[in-house]
Parts: C-alpha cells; sequence; structure tokens
C-alpha cells in the first residue's frame, strides 16, 4: 500500500517538475507557433494566439491573451508590421518580459517593399521556406537564451527542422516548374504572395492591398475583371483567413462577358489549417498552398501532396 502510495506520488512529483520545467512561449501567428513547438519539442509549452482562419493585420489581444503573455517565459511576435493593431501592446510588454519579433531579423535585402507604407516591408514572409529558414534560426536562438540549459535539444531540433523546409522547398520548386508559363497568375483576396511570386515566378495580384484593412474599390474589381478576361485566366484562389465576398465578385463580372473562371481552391494565407492536422504545420500549409496552385494552374503535383499527407478533396 505504502509502496504504491509512494509510486503514485513519485509520478505526480515527476509531472510536477516537468511541467515547471517547460518553457512557456506564447507565439502570435500559428507558423511561429508550430516552428516554436518543432524547436522547443518536450521541453516547451507553445500556446498560439490566432486560430485557424484569424487575420494577423485586424487581430487585437483578448484579456486571455493578455494575461497569457504576461505570464510566459517568452513571447514571439511576427513583426515587420504583420501584427498592426499590437504594436505599442508588444512595444509595452518587451520593457517587462522576454520578447522576440521574429521576422525582424530577417537581412533588409530579402525583404520586400510594403506597397502602402514608405520605409515598410511587406511581412508575408513565410510563404518562402528558404526565407522561414532565418525565421526557425531566430526562434531557436530566441529558445537558447530563453533556456540555456536545453541549449544542445534545441540546436539538434533546429538542425531537423531546417532539413524539412529543405525537402519542402525542393518540392516546391520542383512542382511549380511544370505551371505552363503563360498560367503563372496568383489571384488572391489579398497581396500576401509577393514573396512567392517572386521566388518561383508567379506573377501575383491580390484584390486587396498587402493589409487587409482597405477596402478593394468597385475599379480594382473592374481591372482584374478585364485582365481576367483578356488574359484568359480561369482559376482564383480563395483565401482561408479572408472573406470571399471580393473573389466572387470578380468570377462574377467576368461570367457576365462571358468568360468562365473558377475558385482553384482555399489556400492558407496569413492561418494555417485546423490543429492537429497536417495543415495545421507550416510544413502541411506550404505543401497544401504549393500543391493546389500547381494543381489548379495545369501544372503537376501529386493530388496529395509532398508526402501524401494532404486531406483528400482540397
Ligand atoms: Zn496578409
Amino acid at each position: 500500500m505504502l509502496t504504491r502510495l509512494g509510486a503514485a506520488l513519485s509520478i505526480l512529483l515527476t509531472s510536477a517538475t516537468m511541467a515547471a520545467a517547460q518553457l512557456t512561449v506564447v507565439a502570435t501567428t500559428g507558423m511561429i507557433a508550430d516552428t516554436a513547438r518543432q524547436i522547443g519539442g518536450d521541453h516547451v509549452q507553445v500556446r498560439a494566439l490566432m486560430g485557424p482562419g484569424v487575420d494577423p493585420h485586424a487581430f487585437r489581444q483578448t484579456r486571455s491573451d493578455i494575461v497569457a503573455m504576461t505570464r510566459a517565459d517568452l513571447v514571439l511576435w511576427h513583426g515587420l508590421y504583420l501584427e498592426a493593431q499590437m504594436e505599442e501592446f508588444f512595444e509595452d510588454l518587451s520593457r517587462r518580459r522576454s520578447v522576440v519579433a521574429v521576422a525582424e531579423g530577417l537581412p533588409r535585402d530579402l525583404l520586400l517593399a510594403h506597397e502602402d507604407y514608405d520605409n515598410r516591408y511587406d511581412p508575408h514572409v513565410w510563404m518562402v521556406p528558404d526565407l522561414w529558414q532565418n525565421v526557425a534560426h531566430t526562434i531557436r536562438d530566441a529558445l537558447i537564451a530563453a533556456d540555456p540549459e536545453q541549449a544542445d535539444a534545441y540546436s539538434t531540433n533546429a538542425e531537423t527542422f531546417l532539413a524539412e523546409l529543405e525537402t519542402i522547398s525542393v518540392y516546391s520548386a520542383g512542382v511549380l516548374e511544370t505551371v505552363p508559363q503563360d498560367q503563372r497568375v496568383l489571384l488572391t483576396a489579398h497581396d500576401a504572395f509577393n514573396y512567392f511570386g517572386n521566388a518561383y515566378g508567379f506573377e501575383v495580384l491580390g484584390i486587396q492591398g498587402i493589409s487587409t484593412e482597405s477596402e478593394a474599390g468597385l475599379a480594382r474589381i473592374a481591372d482584374l475583371v478585364d485582365l481576367l478576361v483578356t488574359r484568359n485566366i480561369r482559376a482564383v484562389f480563395v483565401e482561408s483567413s479572408v472573406s470571399d465576398r471580393n473573389i466572387r465578385a470578380l468570377i462574377e463580372g467576368a461570367a457576365s462577358r462571358g468568360h468562365d473562371v473558377h475558385i482553384g481552391g482555399e489556400l492558407y494565407s496569413d492561418a494555417m489549417g485546423e490543429p492537429g492536422s497536417y495543415e495545421g504545420t507550416y510544413i502541411g500549409m506550404i505543401d497544401h498552398n504549393v500543391t493546389t496552385i500547381t494543381r489548379s494552374l495545369g501544372g503537376s503535383a501529386p493530388e496529395r501532396g509532398m508526402t501524401g499527407q494532404l486531406s483528400a478533396g482540397m
């Protein structure tokens, strides 16, 4: 009896020690949270503030988010003006907590200018795995700084994750290459794909600008309808974190001129898929986007993606 009690107590104590030893991390976007989980492994407990379908350009922290962040060992946000509504909050929090803007460390010559603001950069760097490698390094370093005892584990896990980024990068370039040259036009709800277009040679058109804050005017929609018709573009894409209202207006506009356009699929632009699913990981998100774009625009890619893990019928 005593032995059993002792065993139970020691299990309780062990799990309490383990929980206490875990570094608590709060991350804004799913992409940052997943990367922190991959690199942190068992040593971290990561909470993402923004779930599937959440638009980071418009997101504001809730009361429970504030509580979580003020208690966390480490807070990771994207920066580059992605979380536009949270800038002041993070500035304030950084005086009291360990706060790192993970994309701010990217070399400036790798960044694209922001169309709407002088002296700002386009924040959508996660669309290209080669760029995300820089962010992964920054997250690894932030974890090591916050928890030096586990430095070796973080370094080893980071190596594994960086190798996965390399694999998805090679897959992406390989399948996107099969899209016919005259079909390499990516029309989406907002300008989240400029880095993607730059890296893989696609012309990228967003109905709204880089931020989702500005409204798209009727003139913009009319111009894009014109372009769909004259360039004979057949597929446009919706985004999981932006309303599809404008895309539908575009399809109707083209139809009224006798040009048939269909939705090529839903892309994960600024948020990932459901937690626990493959599309709810950074690698799965990129696989989904790249595979969907390739197949919808006439290229060839496996139906279920790089490793057969994509959900069917997406
Ligand atoms: Zn965006």
